[in-house]
């Protein structure tokens, strides 16, 4: 595996690479890998010839408020992962080689970045999407996995190549989880032993919507009542949000059709530590 640090090496690798007539696929990451990580990278070894993990914790995602600065960080330990999983190159640029001339050019998508983890965090998609453009441009892949972990992230990343006209094909591969169902993920380092154990709220939150659906309620109001009483089961819990939507356009009709297909998005506060989880139910009949 090699390592690369600057973006107009991982350029000319690329172009190198291209001209070969390799396929190159590769896996977003702000690192401190987890085996939710290591699975997107073996989705992306099987979609493509030639590997590139891009490794960056984006300031620019991060409101003033939030943990970049303490975001957790081991290049040494990501780095053995990375090899492991046969990682051809792990990109890892330093902020100053991402943005050079500074954040003067931003995108920012309308309407589906309004709402849930766009509401909570207004800037955040402006940061995720510009960084994830400059990527492409640095990584020139022709296929990049995401997580559907970050459910409302891959619409929006879809919309943004597609709108931007970028010839790229975005595979969203399924969340890892831990064995009793928490979803996996670098922030749950943060959690202590209670909060941890309180974490399996968000997944039995998203197992009894999914229930209530499978028994028949298609009324959305219902459906989001369910997730917040489970989750307020937790007197410590706070939550930003807990809703059902059409996991195409994020659209919240009065009810769902048979047939449809809704995802249950969650935000919570367990202490200090935000969570996000989400589940894909499609409304039964028809
Ligand atoms: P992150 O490093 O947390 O920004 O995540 C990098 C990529 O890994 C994103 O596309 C995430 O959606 C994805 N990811 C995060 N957690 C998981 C998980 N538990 N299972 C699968 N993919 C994940």
């Amino acid at each position: 595996m090699q390592i690369v640090k600057k973006v107009s090496e991982m350029q000319s690798i690329s172009d190198s690479l291209r001209k070969e007539g390799k396929k190159i696929s590769c896996v977003p990451t702000m690192g401190f890998f987890h085996d939710g990580h290591v699975s997107l990278m073996m989705k992306a070894l099987e979609l493509g010839d030639i590997l590139v993990t891009y490794l960056f914790v984006n300031p620019t995602q991060f409101a003033p408020n939030e943990d970049f600065s303490k975001y957790p960080r081991d290049l040494k330990q990501d780095t053995k992962i990375a090899e492991k999983a046969g990682v051809h190159y792990l990109f890892c640029p330093d902020v100053e080689d991402m943005y050079p001339g500074g954040f003067n050019t931003s995108i920012h998508l309308d309407g589906i970045t309004d709402k849930f983890e766009g509401k909570f965090r207004p800037t955040h998609y402006i940061g995720v999407s510009t960084v994830v453009a400059k990527l492409f441009n640095a990584i020139k892949p022709h296929v990049a996995v995401f997580g559907q972990k970050d459910f409302q992230q891959t619409l929006v990343i879809k919309q943004m190549a597609k709108e931007l006209l970028f010839d790229i094909k975005i595979f969203v591969a399924p969340t890892l989880r831990e064995p009793d169902g928490l979803a996996m993920s670098s922030r749950n380092i943060y959690l202590n032993p209670e909060e941890r154990k309180s974490a399996l709220i968000l997944y039995t939150a998203l197992h009894d919507a999914t229930q209530a659906i499978m028994n028949g309620e298609r009324r959305r109001k219902i459906i989001n009542g369910v997730m917040h009483n489970t989750l307020r089961k937790l007197s410590s819990i706070k939550i930003d949000y807990a809703s059902a939507a059409d996991s195409d356009d994020l659209d919240e009709p009065d009810e769902f059709k048979p047939g449809q297909k809704v995802v249950l998005l969650m935000a919570v506060y367990l202490g200090r530590t935000r969570l996000i989880d989400n589940f894909l139910v499609t409304i039964p009949g028809k």
